[in-house]
């Protein structure tokens, strides 16, 4: 008895019912027996190969046929077969051959093979034992059975039978050879214990299934063979009942599709890896069938229209890929192709977004099913937008570029290597009046033989032949539709793709107004330079810089030099004098800012001169208003400017005369007034007097006596204002006499000292004299400077206040610039000083300090004449006072004297 507590049926009996049960459902027949392996690979390789049903049952009976003929034990006496030597070559049997023909001491860990290699079978084999019970079981192999038996172990699909526990009961050979085992390891295993973890609970579930009554179909798990890799199984299973319909066993019919999973695994990552590479590509591919239906795309489809290649299924190409006013188009010569027309490469422009225009070439192939049945198409498109762009962009340039060699205002003519024109533009028509449609593509020199003449062949074969770089004629006649001009013939090569020189461009330019402005330029350029040179001002140019360029020719007369080299090159700053270096450099600075700039320096000349100098320095600019040069003109100003020092002077002394004029005037009208109260005083008391001693003849004697004595004083006083009046007036019109003789200094200062005496005694001054010894005798007018120190020594006495003392010295003293030995006299006395601001007018004529009062008469004339006396012979005269402290007047005589002369 079995574990599972119920006797297995009879082998055969189960294989017949399996059989018929399988016949029974013919179809699984055909799917599962039928259909092995190969058929599989066949499949998969195509159509052609696919082994017929009907065939292999031939092919199984004769095999039947031959397997009667041998005992029926040894067709299951196969070697089992390892699952990686399958892997290896693919074809099962002639592993076989080769496991068959291992010597036992290959295969060390299957003793029992060295029997079966024998064919002396033991009775300990263990599949020989259930095989065996198996036949012994029954009642005994029919013909039938035993044909079954042959079916059963020669089929190619894998048959097993289990007990209710999932106990292998039977396993053919195709079964133990696909797994690796031997019968005898397998039988009494159970089936479970050989699935894959990862398919154990479904299949547990299907031979539960099974059990429940139900046929389980296109069943497929993984068994793990011999050597514990997975075979993959697709099959099917069913209950084998009892009479009562309770179930007995089960039988399974599995065909190993391991290989057919490998290669389907095989082909899902290649397909993988395609769909990578076309990922990966910028290329757009895409498959669709004939009516347009999308399949597969690639990224680059998926990224130009937002669909991915899922959503993208079903849809139609044309609607995603073209934009709608091309997709007729396109979908037309798509399938001009079924109608046997070429693939060929057609652009497209894409449905666009924002108006963009894109344009995708696509290059379509016919798709065909594994029976080489056309079912769609395949496009390859790459994006040509930036292509279109690039070509359109050219011909823009094209345009651009014929647009300017049109408007050029040069004839412009190709001629290419043969000679022929194959370029005429719109100026040569006009040059020449020949319409481009007469010369082009016909030879130059026949249509314009005019080029020709002069040296131009020589000139066009050195440009062709690489000789000549470029060719240019001096100017030559042409003879033109508007008249005779002038013009200049140039020519350089033109070069093909690959760089050869495929003929000349050449180039006809109207030089006749240009001729004619340049012989115009130069006149002018003549009488500029002419006028420059023949200017008197001195005319250079500096570089920006500052250094001199140019220097006309009354520059070089001008700056004392000969040769220009000596100035040429040199800083403007350097060649001026060292305090006019900051003028000029903020000149020059001023006119590169591009600003005149006017100023004045002085340098010095070769010679030693020193030369003033003004200047405007101008900046000259080129066409684009880039600073080119600086143009200076430059004047001797030396005698301007001493001139206007001069005048300066001379302005400055008549304005000080003229104040002194208008002092004077001033001083005449106050002395007029003066004098003319001088005048009247005495007169009147002179006058009153006389008709006194008139009207009364008797008076006393002695009244009579005192009044005479004051009329003759009153007459001596008028007399002594005439004589200043007249001595000054003398003295200024230079008609004074004077008596020089040479007297020691107390000769003319003594007496007038004797003569103040009186004047002091009355206002109660004392008067001290220190004349110093040894002073030498000095050759003057004693009267004169007898008067100057009278005047002095009158003036301190009526300034004095009564009991102060009027000091009178005289002492040697130094003069003048050269030293020279001079008498230094001085007069000081105590009284109330004199105003500083009065001080320098004090020797002025008619002078009178604002002190002095008329009660003390004068006429503002003494100091005046005795200035005059002084400086008359040389000396000076001068006063010091500080009021409320007295004055000293000092005046000196030279002891040379000076002949006297007129003030
Ligand atoms: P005058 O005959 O009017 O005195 P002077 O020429 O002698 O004229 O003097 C000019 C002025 O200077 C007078 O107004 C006089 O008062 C003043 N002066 C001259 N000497 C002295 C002095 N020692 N102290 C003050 N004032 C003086």
């Amino acid at each position: 008895m079995r574990p599972g507590g119920v006797e297995p049926p009879a082998f055969w009996s189960v294989a017949r019912r399996s059989v018929q049960l399988s016949y029974g459902r013919k179809e699984t027949l055909r799917g599962d027996v039928s259909r092995p392996v190969e058929s599989e690979r066949s499949r998969i390789r195509g159509p052609a190969q696919t082994i017929q049903p009907r065939k292999s049952v031939r092919a199984s009976v004769g095999a039947m046929r031959r397997a009667a003929l041998k005992s029926p034990a040894d067709p299951v006496d196969h070697p089992p077969i390892t699952r990686r030597a399958r892997a290896r070559s693919g074809k099962t049997d002639r592993i076989q051959e080769k496991r068959v023909a291992r010597s036992p001491a290959e295969n060390p860990a299957r003793p029992e093979e060295t029997a079966a290699g024998g064919k002396t079978a033991g009775a300990a084999r263990p599949r020989k034992v259930s095989i065996q019970a198996v036949d012994a079981a029954s009642s005994g192999p029919s013909t039938v059975e035993a044909l079954f038996k042959m079916v059963v172990e020669q089929s190619r699909s894998l048959l097993s039978t289990y007990d209710l526990e999932g106990t292998f009961l039977y396993a053919n050979r195709a079964f133990t050879r696909s797994l690796g085992y031997r019968v005898d390891e397998i039988l009494g295993r159970k089936i479970f214990s050989l699935i894959h973890p990862d398919d154990l609970a479904a299949t547990q579930a299907a031979f539960a299934s099974v059990l429940a009554g139900e046929t389980v179909r296109d069943f497929e798990m993984r068994v793990l063979d011999r050597e514990g890799q997975p075979v993959h199984l697709l099959g099917s299973g069913s209950a084998i009942r009892d009479e009562s319909g309770k179930p007995v066993a089960v039988c399974a019919m599995a065909t190993d599709v391991t290989e057919v999973r490998r290669l389907e695994e095989e082909i899902r990552a290649q397909r993988s890896y395609l769909q990578d590479i076309l990922d990966h590509s910028d290329f757009f591919f895409a498959s669709f069938d004939l009516d347009g239906q999308i399949s597969t795309w690639n990224r680059t489809c998926e990224e130009m229209t937002g669909v991915d290649r899922i959503e993208a299924r079903g849809r139609s190409f044309f609607d995603l890929l073209v934009r709608s006013d091309a997709r007729e188009d396109l979908r037309e010569r798509v399938n001009g192709l079924l109608e046997g027309l070429k693939a060929r490469e057609c652009e497209a422009p894409i449905p666009a977004e924002r108006g963009e225009e894109r344009y995708v070439s696509w290059n379509f192939f016919l798709r065909r099913s594994p029976h080489d049945r056309v079912n769609g198409f395949v496009a390859m498109g790459r994006e040509t937008t930036e292509s279109r762009e690039a070509a359109r962009e050219t011909m823009r340039a094209r345009e651009t570029l014929e647009n300017i060699l049109q408007s050029l205002s040069s004839g412009l003519l190709v001629v290419n290597a043969a000679g022929e024109t194959t370029y005429w533009n719109r100026r040569m028509e006009d040059l020449t009046g020949i319409p481009w449609t007469d010369v082009i593509n016909r030879r130059t020199d026949e249509t314009f033989p005019w080029l020709f003449r002069g040296g131009f062949t020589q000139a066009r074969e050195g440009v062709l032949s690489g000789r000549i770089a470029a060719h240019e004629s001096p100017p030559l006649g042409l003879e033109t539709p508007g008249g005779r001009v002038s013009v200049i013939v140039r020519a350089i090569p033109y070069r093909s793709a690959d760089g050869a020189i495929a003929g000349t461009i050449v180039r006809i330019e109207d030089v006749t107004e240009s001729l004619r402005l340049r012989a115009d330029l130069a006149h002018s350029e003549r009488r500029y330079k002419n006028l420059v040179q023949s200017a008197k001002d001195c005319i250079h140019v500096l570089d920006p810089s500052g250094r001199f360029l140019e220097l006309n020719a009354s520059g070089l007369a001008f700056c004392e030099l000969r040769d220009p080299s000596l100035i040429i090159g040199k800083r403007y700053d350097e060649v001026v004098d060292p305090e006019s270096q900051a003028v000029v450099l903020a000149a020059l600075e001023k006119a590169r800012s591009g600003a005149s700039a006017e100023f004045e320096y002085s340098f010095t000349s070769p010679s030693g001169r020193r030369i003033l100098c003004s200047s405007v320095l101008t900046p000259v600019l080129d066409a684009r208003g880039r600073l080119q040069s600086l143009l200076g003109i430059s004047r001797d100003i030396t005698d301007r400017k001493r001139l206007e020092e001069e005048l300066r002077e001379k302005n400055g002394r008549l304005v000080h005369a003229f104040e002194r004029l208008e002092r004077l005037a001033a001083l005449k009208d106050e002395f007029l007034s003066n004098v003319s109260h001088e005048l009247r005083t005495p007169l009147t008391s002179i006058r009153s007097y006389t008709e006194i001693l008139l009207n009364y003849p008797d008076e006393d004697q002695s009244v009579q006596r005192e009044f005479l004595g004051i009329i003759n004083e009153e007459c001596q006083r008028l007399t002594n204002l005439l004589n200043d009046v007249l001595d000054l007036s003398k003295i200024e019109a230079g008609e004074m006499a004077w008596h020089v003789a040479p007297h020691a200094v107390g000769d003319f200062i003594h007496p007038a000292v004797e003569v103040s005496r009186a004047l002091a005694l009355g206002a109660g001054v004392a008067i001290e004299t220190t004349i110093a010894d040894g002073l030498p005798a000095v050759t003057v007018d004693e009267d004169r400077f007898q008067q100057v120190v009278l005047n002095i020594l009158s003036n301190a006495i009526k300034h004095s206040p009564k009991g102060g003392t009027v000091r009178v010295g005289a002492e040697r003293t130094v003069a003048g610039p050269g030293g020279s030995d001079a008498i230094l006299i001085q007069i000081a006395d105590e009284g109330s000083g004199i105003a500083p601001e009065d001080v320098p007018h004090l020797f002025d004529k008619y002078f009178q300090t604002k002190a002095a009062t008329r009660r003390r008469g004068g006429t503002g004339l003494g100091l005046a004449i005795s200035r005059e006396i002084v400086e008359a012979f040389g000396g000076r005269i001068w006063a010091e006072s500080e009021p409320g402290r007295g004055s000293v007047f000092r005046f000196t005589i030279p002891r040379e004297t000076a002949s006297p002369h007129a003030g």
